[in-house]
């Protein structure tokens, strides 16, 4: 096994199934499993809480430096010491999410945290802009997507086990709204890497997914030993 870094990247819009991809492949793998959307979500969190105006770019720059955040390979995220995983899946959350991460000096600070997560081991990073922007030079870039309807009903499923009842129409719109925002920021917008593996799991299961990036993965680095460079 090459004792170089591997960073696996994995961008896509809301309800793609990252998220759940990228755990599975991080676990299979032995790397580290990094969300970078529950980092945009922990500084969203405690914006809100502190009432800040979410526009005020300088003062979120000040929340997103001084953020101690512990991603925990669980998947529960520690905003300074406190667990704040099931208070960051909110739609409030999402949205609020979606707006900081448009303010360029957050984006600064918190790709400079997960720039250093990804010196440190192999990772398995998700997100909007790990492709493109945090790690352009990534060994393995996948782009997941799947159609507005069918990302809708995951994310409605999704809120449902929680408790939290909501229409489809809803759903769709937020999600359209927040990919919107996503892809129409000034700074690091959702697209795909030129250099991108396009997978669109609309009729895949989740095994199918795992299974071709899996298949990506091996026959770029010749089942773990290096040769993709
Ligand atoms: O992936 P998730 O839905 O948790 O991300 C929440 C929000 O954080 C996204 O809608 C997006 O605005 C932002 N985000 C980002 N760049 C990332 C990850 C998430 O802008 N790398």
């Amino acid at each position: 096994m090459s004792s170089r870094k591997i960073i696996l990247a994995i961008d896509g819009p809301a309800g793609a199934g990252k998220s759940t991809i990228a755990r599975r492949l991080a676990q299979r793998l032995g790397f580290l499993y990094i969300d970078t959307g529950a980092m945009y979500r922990a500084i969203a969190l405690w914006a809100v809480r502190t009432n800040t105006d979410l526009a005020d770019s300088h003062r979120l720059e000040q929340l997103s430096l001084a953020a101690v955040l512990d991603l925990a390979q669980d998947g529960s995220v520690l905003l300074n010491g406190e667990d704040i995983t099931a208070l960051i899946r909110t739609q409030q959350m999402s949205d609020a999410a979606s707006r900081v991460s448009a303010v360029p000096a957050v984006r600064r600070a918190l790709v400079q945290k997960q720039r250093e997560m990804g010196a440190r081991q192999s990772v398995v990073m998700e997100g909007r802009d790990i492709g493109t922007n945090v790690f352009p030079d990534a060994d393995i870039k996948i782009y997941l997507d799947a159609s507005l309807e069918v990302r809708a009903a995951r994310r409605l499923h999704d809120l449902e086990a929680k408790g939290d009842h909501r229409s489809l129409d809803h759903v769709v719109r937020e999600i359209r709204e927040r990919d919107q925002r996503d892809s129409t920021r000034g700074e690091a917008p959702l697209r795909q890497a030129i250099d991108a593996f396009l997978l669109d799991t609309s009729r895949m299961t989740i095994e199918q997914v795992e299974e071709a990036i899996l298949k990506i993965y091996r026959d770029r680095t010749s089942n773990g030993k290096e040769l993709g460079r």
